[in-house]
């Protein structure tokens, strides 16, 4: 039985390996034989059953109750019996021995089991446990010498010193017993999910507290049998307690939202998956992970309310595939039973299908998955249509673990969004990632979702002093390997297709810092570099645009760095992209420029204002008159074609003079600051005066909207121009920028 989660109600039942059926029969067996035994000397013997007149009438009731109350609560756990029915069968036990013990004991899961039918095989297993449980506490009285029966109770007259280490011992013995043998049978091999471990423990607690009141009750019993039934309030009160604790435990491995199992639940079920995979031999088992291509621009356009309806549409869509019973799926059609659903966060959902013959099958089930999930939605009188991607990773296959296989099928999911596909099966050949780099991969996403990743701006300034603008740059502390460089987590991103989600971060990030620093008088535009993977998503224009309008910033307050490797790959897309960004107003700036092989004509056609010279040549400006000719022609051919020209990476005098020499417009590098911190940025900024007065370097450029262009302009800057607050040029010499903190000294 592969118990698949349902509503708020997860069950951590295994499917049924061969060692687990070998178990169950044993336990039913040995059990069934234990009752026969033991049935049939107390009837050789000519003892009763059940104790007779007042007191069973008592137990009697007192059973009723407990049994109601087990069956009001409707409990469905993975491991542990009943408390209060444990309770009582070890008072019975301690007051007439194992046999009626264990008739009070198969009356309570019988009666259960029967109240809620679909349960038998289970109750019948719980009963078996629960009289191996109770002879093992049987066992313990006899070595001490205390052996009851219905004809002669150990009462508590007959009680001595010896007693309660004897007690204890028997309760300890029946916990001990029951409680390891339920969990072998019906744990999920890969162990108890951690959260229900820390529930496990307060269990245990709760467990031993009901044991503590069977000698209470046999006190009781014999003294004054009426008032035995009052034993059911702390009973049922602490059997409370043991539900209310499993409940918490259920409700950290579920995703609030869509009441699906989250990603916690689903590592668990993985691990177990591949364990019995492992344990058939030639078993497969295979997880399909799931993304939306365009939730998040319904969630930027339609508001984060829309967006969550959407998920909640979505995850009914995929729960009915799992099922069996959804459009794409005819009844035993294309997913694997045993087949079950998580929501990982985000737009991702994942499918496990713990059983499948082959990877094609494994994509088949994908395939129908994300067909189901492209029908159009009705959103409350708006119909949308999601497409969704899937990536497909098999065990043994492509990974043996379970976050392997979870890294490997987001890599082939962000293939099959990237190509457009549909479904991709993770091929390792096709992987540019190392185990390292996957970890890395996984870590920045946690990150991004986390909001662990900063922004530093820095500075490009004009000869004259002016401030230009910012840009923007990413910076990453990662929490073992100290500080990533950003061309390191970068290329991953842009090879896991995890790109979109950082552009989207940083842009999101850049911008709630516009608008602040707008609010506070300053008004410098801040430029972001953006991948070419971002130019040719989807849709890429409008979400920038409907992002600023979220912000209140003026689209000219914003400048996207683009390469030139863009228009190498697909020069219509990137046009069209680009024209789409320059009609809402953004300006966009050329970054690296000559490292690439588009020529200078190319430029006429694409909607950019600034070109950046790539640091390369600006570094051997002083000394290399190659250098220097080139950066001659490209500022020359710039400017005839209106483009403003930015030197990056300028780190000494010498070459700052060269540049205002050569007719560059602004200047990027350390010389004038490293990238900063926001903090940082602000008292930079206004240690320089910037403001509103200054004309922000433009030159013939149409497309920018002349009131954003006004609003962006910084303030005046004191004559003593960029020597005010310079900063010495660090000594390395790598691309890494200088530490943030290290001091920073006036020019000269
Ligand atoms: P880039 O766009 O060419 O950024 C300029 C790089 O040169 C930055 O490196 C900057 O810290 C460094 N730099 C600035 N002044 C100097 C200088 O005077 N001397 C030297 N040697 N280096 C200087 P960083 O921050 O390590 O970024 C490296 C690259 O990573 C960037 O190159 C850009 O391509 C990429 N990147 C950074 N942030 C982002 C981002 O948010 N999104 C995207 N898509 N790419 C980013
Ligand atoms: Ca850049
Ligand atoms: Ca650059």
């Amino acid at each position: 039985m592969q118990s698949a989660p349902s509503g708020s109600n997860i069950r951590l039942s295994p499917a049924h390996t061969w060692q687990s059926r070998v178990l169950r029969v044993t336990l039913l067996t040995s059990a069934g034989v234990a009752l026969l035994i033991g049935l049939g000397r107390v009837l050789a013997a000519g003892h009763a059953l059940f104790p007779a007149g007042e007191k069973g009438m008592v137990f009697a009731a007192l059973t009723g109750i407990i049994v109601a109350h087990l069956v009001a609560l409707g409990r469905d756990r993975w491991w542990g019996t009943s408390g209060s029915g444990s309770a009582l069968t070890l008072t019975i036990l301690l007051l007439y021995g194992w046999v009626p013990a264990v008739l009070v004991s198969l009356a309570v899961v019988t009666l259960v089991g029967t109240a809620r039918l679909e349960r038998c095989p289970q109750a019948a297993l719980q009963g078996a446990i629960d009289l191996l449980g109770v002879g093992a506490a049987a066992l313990t009285l006899a070595v001490g010498g205390a052996r009851p029966s219905v004809e002669n109770p150990w009462e508590p007259a007959d009680w001595q010193l010896t007693t309660l280490p004897q007690l204890l011992v028997a309760a300890l013995a029946y916990l001990l017993v029951s409680r390891t043998l339920l969990w072998l049978c019906v744990a999920p091999p890969g162990g108890i999910p951690s959260p229900a471990a820390g529930a496990l423990l307060s269990h245990g607690l709760v467990a031993v507290a009901l044991l503590c009141i069977a000698p209470l009750m046999v006190v009781v019993a014999v003294h004054k049998p009426v008032v035995l039934p009052l034993f059911a309030v702390p009973l049922i009160a602490l059997d409370c307690t043991l539900w209310m604790a499993r409940a918490r435990a259920e409700e950290q491995l579920l995703d609030p939202l869509t009441g699906m199992p989250n990603r916690q639940w689903l590592m668990e079920r993985t691990r177990a998956a591949l364990q019995e995979a492992r344990l058939r031999g030639e078993g497969r088992c295979a997880l399909i992970l799931i993304g939306l291509d365009s939730f998040r621009a319904v969630n930027d356009t339609l508001g984060h309310l829309t967006g969550d309806r959407l998920l909640l549409q979505v995850a009914d869509r995929i729960r009915r595939e799992v099922r069996g019973d959804g459009s794409a799926t005819p009844r035993g059609g294309a997913l694997p039973p045993g087949a079950v659903a998580a929501r990982l966060g985000g737009d991702e959902f994942a499918v496990l299908l713990p059983r499948v013959d082959s990877a094609t099958s494994a994509q088949r089930a994908a395939r129908a998955l994300v067909a189901s999930l492209g029908a159009p939605l009705d959103l409350e009188g708006l119909t949308l249509v999601v497409e969704a991607s899937a990536g497909v990773a098999v065990h043994p296959d492509h990974a043996a673990e379970a976050e392997d296989l979870l890294r490997r099928a987001d890599v082939a999911m962000y293939a099959a969004k990237r190509d457009r596909t549909g479904v991709e099966v993770y091929e390792s050949r096709r992987d540019v990632n190392t185990p390292d780099r996957l970890a890395l991969l996984g870590d920045l996403r946690h990150a991004l979702d986390n909001g662990e990743v900063d922004l530093h701006y820095q500075p490009k300034v004009r000869f004259d002093g002016a401030v230009a603008g910012l840009e923007a740059l990413v910076r990453w502390e990662h929490p073992d390997r100290g500080r990533v460089p950003p061309d390191e987590f970068i290329t991953i991103a842009e090879t896991s297709g995890l790109m979109p989600r950082l552009t989207e971060y940083v842009l999101e990030e850049a911008l709630g810092q516009v608008a602040r620093w707008r609010r506070a008088g300053l008004t410098v535009p801040v430029a972001v570099n953006v991948s070419p993977r971002d130019v040719f998503a989807p849709g890429f224009a409008g979400a920038v645009a409907a992002r600023l309008a979220r912000h209140g910033v003026p689209a000219g307050s914003l400048q996207l760095e683009i390469t030139e490797h863009v228009m190498l790959e697909d020069p219509q897309q990137a046009a069209d992209t680009l024209s789409g960004l320059a009609s809402h107003g953004v300006r966009m700036s050329l970054d690296d420029f000559g490292t690439g092989y588009s020529s200078l004509v190319h430029l006429r056609r694409l909607p950019v204002s600034e070109l950046k010279i790539d640091r390369s040549f600006v570094e051997g400006l002083a000394v290399d008159s190659e250098d220097a000719e080139i950066v001659r022609c490209t500022v020359e051919l710039a400017h005839s074609l209106g483009l403003v020209v930015v030197a990056e990476g300028v780190e000494d005098d010498e070459t700052w003079e060269r540049l205002r020499d050569l007719g560059c417009d602004a200047v990027q590098g350390w010389l004038v600051a490293a990238a900063m911190p926001a903090g940082e940025t602000t008292a930079w900024l206004l240690a320089r005066g910037s403001g509103p007065d200054t004309p922000a370097v433009t030159r013939d450029v149409p497309d920018v909207d002349a009131a954003d262009a006004a609003d962006a302009v910084p303030r005046p800057v004191p004559p003593a121009s960029r020597k005010v607050v310079g900063t010495s040029a660090p000594a390395a010499t790598s691309s890494a920028e200088a530490p943030d903190a290290s001091p920073r000294q006036p020019v000269r």
